[in-house]
């Protein structure tokens, strides 16, 4: 087969997002052999900037993937000659038109150098910045700087709009430039490890799926958390709050993989097929399932942390919460009944993502006499900690050895650190590396989108008609009493961390 080149522009270049993640995952990607050979990478923002000085800013986030102490400055420089810049507005189709002749030139020498002709060439465009220039920037990008003989691929980053209306018209704006098939949704929750791998655990090991219905599990927890808060940053997030940033992006794909019908294959539309039936299947959040948080000043330790409010860029009086939790569920034959928890906020006490995963008493418990009155204490819990320290763990009740009977609550414990002593590559690389194969498997289908969108919408809408006043909590504590209410209601203790052993 005929070798194509492949155009990488990143667009926002000067921004956090492409400094922190965007351009280090490209250059783990280079690194790693797995971008294809004839590749540039351009950055499009409107800061002056030369070739060589945004190499300069670059070159300060690369890392080198196997020994970070590793030198690998050969290949750094030999990436960083790869890359250029080119500054323009992003509503001005000229600036596209000259970013596309810079293009040619380099796509024309990517060619020279492979002594070929005529090959494809192929663009990516990766929006990393604010939502409300997507579309001028995909009107341009699609207008002056598409590829003439190959494909033309965006990856667009949340928000994808704010709810069920703003973002089918944001599909709709898209759609007048581009197809269904050149648009990446990306949530780069899907690119974590251990959320592929849920497919991995579920369908490749026979102790899983067998028990994974309403037959056995009890209830379902999704929780995110931040040990920090807004931090000067409050500015985006006051306009969404932790249910759109957080819950009906992240939480509700990671609830969709973990609950969606086995997929008649491994391809993309599969796959995609059934997350959009399982959430079609759910039930739309009702307000008296959820509970809202906002972090308030705390002292500890002669330490003072500010309140969300205090932070500069959030406007005096705010209700945006920064925590949320929800009751969710999915009206079908395999979960009826089962509540789905979420959970997600700032400024908590712990920072982590994880799945716990809790299964009903054992009927007729021989041992039931050793949990005393307490059953929830026995039974199982698998817990798949997404981040930090990836891990899965089974807890199951064990004889503690010696002449008595006494049971003792422990892990089956697969620690990623201990079994695969190597890095996990971070989610934007699998991502953009999938974007350039076009393998759309990780990346949000808009049906996918709309149906995520109908779940969360009315509640959005109540809790801002209402202006609804998020529960106060301490910076740094657990977040509002409310959720514990709001779980209890449900029959539902949240797993703990501290009851977690050796975890
Ligand atoms: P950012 O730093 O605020 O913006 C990126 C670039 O966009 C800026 O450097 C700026 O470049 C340009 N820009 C154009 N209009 C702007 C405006 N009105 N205000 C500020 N900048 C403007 O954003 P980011 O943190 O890199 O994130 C990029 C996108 O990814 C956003 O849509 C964000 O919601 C999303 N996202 C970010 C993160 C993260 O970790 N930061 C995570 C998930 C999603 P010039 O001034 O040079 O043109």
């Amino acid at each position: 087969e005929l070798e194509s080149t492949v155009s990488i522009t990143v667009v926002g270049a000067s921004g956090d997002l492409a400094k922190k993640k965007i351009f280090p995952a490209l250059f783990a990607l280079f690194y790693e052999d797995c971008i294809p050979k004839h590749f540039t990478i351009f950055g499009y923002a409107r800061t002056r900037l030369t070739d060589e000085e945004m190499r300069n800013m670059i070159s300060k986030t690369l890392a080198c993937r196997i020994d970070k102490r590793a030198n690998c400055s050969d290949k750094m420089e030999q990436f960083l000659q790869r890359c250029f810049y080119h500054s323009g507005e992003y509503g001005l189709e000229e600036n596209f038109s000259e970013l596309d002749r810079k293009l040619k030139e380099q796509e024309g020498s990517m060619q020279c150098l492979a002594q070929i002709v005529g090959r494809l060439a192929n663009r990516l465009f990766y929006l990393s910045i604010p939502p409300n220039i997507f579309v001028d920037v995909v009107r341009c990008a699609s207008r002056s700087a598409s590829s003439p003989t190959g494909w033309t691929r965006v990856i667009v980053e949340k928000p994808f709009g704010r709810d069920s209306q703003s973002s089918a018209e944001l599909t709709q704006s898209l759609k007048q430039y581009l197809t269904e098939d050149q648009i990446f949704r990306i949530d780069h929750y899907l690119g974590k490890e251990l959320v592929e791998n849920l497919s991995v655990l579920r369908f490749s090991n026979l102790v899983f799926e067998p028990l994974w219905s309403r037959q056995f599990i009890r209830n379902v927890q999704l929780i995110f958390s931040e040990d920090f808060g807004t931090e000067g940053r409050g500015g985006y997030f006051d306009n969404y709050g932790i249910i759109r940033d957080i819950m009906q992006n992240h939480l509700l794909q990671i609830l969709a993989l973990f609950a969606m019908e086995t997929p008649v294959s491994l391809a993309a539309e599969d796959i995609r097929n059934e997350k959009v039936k399982v959430l079609r299947s759910m039930r739309v959040l009702q307000l008296d399932d959820v509970v809202v948080g906002q972090y308030k000043g705390h002292t500890k330790g002669g330490r003072s942390y500010p309140a969300y409010v205090d932070d500069p860029t959030v406007p005096k009086g705010s209700l945006t919460p920064t925590f949320a939790a929800a009751a969710l569920f999915i009206d079908n034959a395999r979960w009826d009944g089962v509540p789905f928890l979420m959970k997600a906020g700032k400024a908590l006490h712990t920072g982590r993502a994880e799945i716990r995963v809790q299964f009903r008493h054992v009927p007729g418990n021989l041992y039931k006499r050793n949990f005393g009155s307490d059953l929830d204490k026995a039974t199982n819990e698998l817990v798949i900690r997404v981040q930090p320290d990836e891990a899965i763990y089974l807890k199951i009740n064990n004889k503690v050895p010696g002449l008595n009977m006494r049971l003792d609550r422990s892990n089956l414990n697969l620690l990623y650190a201990a079994r695969y002593p190597i890095e996990i590559p971070d989610a934007y690389e699998r991502l953009l590396m999938d974007a350039i194969e076009g393998e759309r498997r990780l990346f949000i289908r808009s049906d996918e989108l709309d149906a995520a969108w109908a779940i969360f919408t009315p509640v959005l809408k109540e809790l801002e008609e209402k202006r609804i006043a998020p529960e106060l909590y301490p910076y740094g504590s657990r977040g509002p009493v409310g959720a514990y209410y709001l779980a209890a209601k449900h029959n539902v203790r949240w797993g703990d961390l501290s009851s977690d052993n050796n975890s």
